[in-house]
């Protein structure tokens, strides 16, 4: 084949190529099979997709208020293949309810768990599953993404612990826009910054791949220009279908990269406080690409494309967007002192979690007081972040 000439169609397709180097390609991707069924009014589906899986028996997790309309048509419509309904769930999936709920699925007898609702219902049926090696069907209602990963979480005395296993990745995932169409602005807001903090953790792993960068950025980008529109009118169909589809691509990229400071700090914030978690997400990640903008410029530089702004701005474009969206400005607003902030910062340096640049005490105190106060995360404040 002859070189491109310049000017040239193809050369102009072979530039673009280069502002896309990924670098040396030399990568391990571990590809996993889970169904997903993405459609208006899918919920109808769920009985055939459990009939189809061949479980006589289900364990139907979710349905609390304001779901529990949404729960009892599910509930109805399995009829007898419905065996028995969990309906309060607790967030943080705390071990006396997973215990409890994991004895209910023995007892019963049950072939499969159907989770219906946020990340809170997805993570008790991941953690009936993590001890009984019960397979999840999971129809997901807010944008945690944690029907895509293999990862679990459980809360023992203010602690969270998290670990991965293939035995709580869901096998089939049953995405419904016509769920998410009532979940309030503010939910939206969080819920959605929640997904976009799974695409940018995931872009700067040192284990992500090129595959699941690229599903990151795509996440990324799908959630970041729908997530205006569903704020101003939680109606907007297509806006809540890129939500949902950038949700499910956020959970995919998670669950294919490691974790770094900002889940870290924010599970520690989780377990400790008990601070709401999608929340608690909103208001840390720009400071957590801040504390990573100079470690990470390459990932973020391809971030920023994907959302048009300058990869210095990065940080202070998702500061923008919180505060467009309505998410709660700092973790004071959401009850945090400085005390707290310095026991989490403590924490946070102790488990010294994978990131592309070290997390130290001085680190982590700078980035945990940012957070608390809320105060935007210019680039000048972030170069301070350089312990
Ligand atoms: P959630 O599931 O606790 O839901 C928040 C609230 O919204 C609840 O009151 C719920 O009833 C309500 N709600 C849910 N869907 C709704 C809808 N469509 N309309 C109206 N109200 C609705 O919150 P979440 O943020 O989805 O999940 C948080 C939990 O998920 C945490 O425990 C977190 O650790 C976990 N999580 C796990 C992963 C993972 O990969 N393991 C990923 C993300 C989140």
């Amino acid at each position: 084949m002859s070189a491109a000439e310049p000017g040239t169609a193809a050369d102009q397709i072979s530039a673009m190529g280069d502002r896309h180097d990924i670098g040396p390609l030399a990568y391990v991707h571990e590809q996993h099979r889970v169904r997903v069924v993405f459609r208006e009014g899918s919920l109808r589906q769920v009985p055939e997709e459990v009939e189809r899986l061949g479980w006589p028996r289900v364990l139907l997790i979710g349905g609390q208020p304001p779901q529990e309309r949404v729960g009892d048509d599910l509930a109805e419509s399995l009829g007898s293949l419905l065996a028995h309904r969990i309906v309060n769930v607790r967030q943080h999936v705390p071990l006396e309810q997973a215990q409890q709920a994991t004895e209910e699925a023995r007892r019963q007898q049950v072939d499969g768990l159907v989770a219906l609702g946020g990340g809170s219902a997805v993570g008790l049926a991941k953690a009936i599953a993590l001890e009984s090696g019960l397979p999840i069907l999971a129809v997901p209602t807010t944008y945690a993404g944690s029907e895509m990963t293999p990862v679990w979480g459980r809360t023992d005395s203010g602690t969270k612990v998290t670990g991965r296993s293939e035995r709580v990745r869901p096998v089939v995932v049953v995405y419904d826009v016509d769920l998410t169409l009532d979940l309030p602005a503010g939910l939206t807001a969080v819920s959605a910054l929640n997904a976009l903090a799974h695409c940018v953790e995931a872009s700067y792993a040192a284990d992500a791949s090129p595959v699941t960068a690229l599903i990151a950025r795509a996440g990324a980008q799908s959630l970041c220009s729908a997530l205006p529109a569903a704020v101003r009118d939680g109606g907007d169909r297509s806006a809540r279908e890129r939500l949902l589809h950038g949700a499910s691509l956020a959970g995919a990229a998670l669950g294919a990269a490691s974790m770094g400071v900002h889940h870290a700090a924010c599970h520690v914030l989780g377990g400790m406080f008990d601070l709401p978690h999608a929340e608690t997400h909103a208001v840390v990640l720009p400071y957590a690409v801040a504390f990573n903008s100079a470690a990470a410029r390459a990932s973020l530089e391809e971030l920023s494309h994907a959302i048009g702004v300058l990869p210095d701005d990065y940080a202070g474009a998702l500061w923008d967007l919180g505060r467009e969206v309505g998410a709660p400005p700092s973790l004071a607003a959401l009850g945090l002192t400085q005390r707290d902030a310095d026991a989490v910062a403590d924490r946070l340096a102790a488990r010294s979690p994978a990131n592309p640049r070290p997390v130290d005490l001085t680190g982590a105190r700078k980035l945990l007081a940012a957070a608390l106060t809320g105060e935007h995360p210019s680039p000048r404040s972030f170069t301070s972040y350089v312990s």
